[in-house]
């Protein structure tokens, strides 16, 4: 259907259900729902695709043992779920709310271009690792600068990498990035690490990680490749340069949602991820979550997909 099409829907029609988030979650959703016929409108800010877009080979997705390029990876998806009948509009949602007009529960989707209604929402709009905003990180995304050793790690084997950031992920990724690189260097802003004691522990006797501590990364420095980053010592103001072939940021994470205004208090935990039990139901009738979006253990594309998948089935058993 048209975006115009959709658009003189607005104000008018009931939806069964509307997805936010056009990544791998959100377009497994509509691919399900829409394969069942259910009447279901997926909204999507930029292009469908989310993070995995800034990913440049996807090896550990099955089925594609050469691995695939996450972008078109991406497009895949988003053909296979229009083929089934997805409508996909681009515009961003703002806020979501529970609609008082109605008898029967409604929610009101706020977008840029109107309001939306549905019985049922699926929340799946991912998150985004914070970046370190230096020069060189932009530009190396997938040339050496990551947010994921799950995703990336393999492809730094026996090469030396540095991690930014002293927290519980910087260090769980330091030690399972130990299991490729030859060199894991932890760059730290102070003197002590923010991380558990026993992933400290962990991380002091394992002999691949080395620490930088009080430095901070002024620049990622390269040809094509990472190969090198530029320090200061924030004590000495000392500057060094560090060779190195991977760059893995981990100085927190945020997950994506809209305004859920007094929603929020009910569906989101104490790091701002959304709750959900293991249908993907969250903890208001009508609202499920899946992805990144979700609090849970495992970002990955193929958890995302299972999530949707499940999102879907029970929006359905919701439904009836
Ligand atoms: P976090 O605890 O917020 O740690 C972020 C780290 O990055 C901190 O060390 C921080 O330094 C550093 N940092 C932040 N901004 C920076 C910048 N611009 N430049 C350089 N360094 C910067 O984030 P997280 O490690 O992702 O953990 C998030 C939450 O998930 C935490 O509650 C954590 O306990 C939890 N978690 C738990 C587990 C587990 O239980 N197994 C695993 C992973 C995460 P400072 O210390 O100086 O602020």
């Amino acid at each position: 259907m048209s975006q115009d099409k959709i658009r003189d829907n607005i104000n008018k029609h009931i939806y069964e259900n509307i997805i936010i988030g056009g990544g791998p979650a959100g377009l497994t959703a509509g691919l399900y729902l829409s394969r069942s016929r259910v009447d279901v409108l997926l909204l999507e800010k930029g292009f469908s695709g989310g993070q995995v877009n800034l990913t440049e080979t996807i090896e550990n997705y099955p089925g594609f043992p050469e691995g695939i390029l996450g972008p078109e990876l991406m497009q895949r998806f988003e053909q296979q779920a229009v083929k089934f009948g997805l409508k996909i509009m681009n515009t961003n949602v703002s806020e979501i709310y529970p609609d008082d007009q109605e008898s029967k529960r409604v929610f009101v989707i706020k977008t840029d271009d109107g309001n939306f209604y549905s019985r049922s929402v699926i929340i799946a709009t991912g998150g985004e690792a914070s970046k370190l905003k230096v020069p060189g990180e932009e530009e190396f995304i997938g040339r050496g600068v990551s947010y994921c050793g799950t995703c990336d790690g393999a492809f730094f084997k026996d090469r030396e990498i540095v991690v930014v950031g002293g927290g519980d992920t910087a260090l769980e990724e330091a030690l399972f990035l130990t299991r490729f690189a030859s060199k894991v260097t932890i760059i730290h802003r102070r003197d002590e690490l923010r991380a558990t004691k026993i992933l400290q522990e962990r991380a002091f006797h394992n002999p691949k990680i080395h620490f930088s501590w009080s430095s901070i990364v002024l620049s990622i420095i390269g040809k094509t490749q990472v190969e090198a980053v530029q320090l200061k010592n924030v004590k000495t103001e000392k500057i060094t340069i560090l060779p190195c072939q991977g760059v893995f940021v981990f100085t927190g994470y945020r997950p994506n949602y809209p305004l859920l205004g007094d929603l929020e208090a009910r569906l989101v935990n104490e790091n701002g991820y959304i709750i959900t039990d293991d249908n993907m139901q969250a903890r208001v009738e009508g609202i499920f979550a899946c992805g990144d979006v979700r609090a849970k253990g495992l970002r990955q594309v193929v958890t995302a997909c299972g999530e949707g998948a499940t999102a879907a089935f029970f929006v359905e058993a919701f439904l009836k």
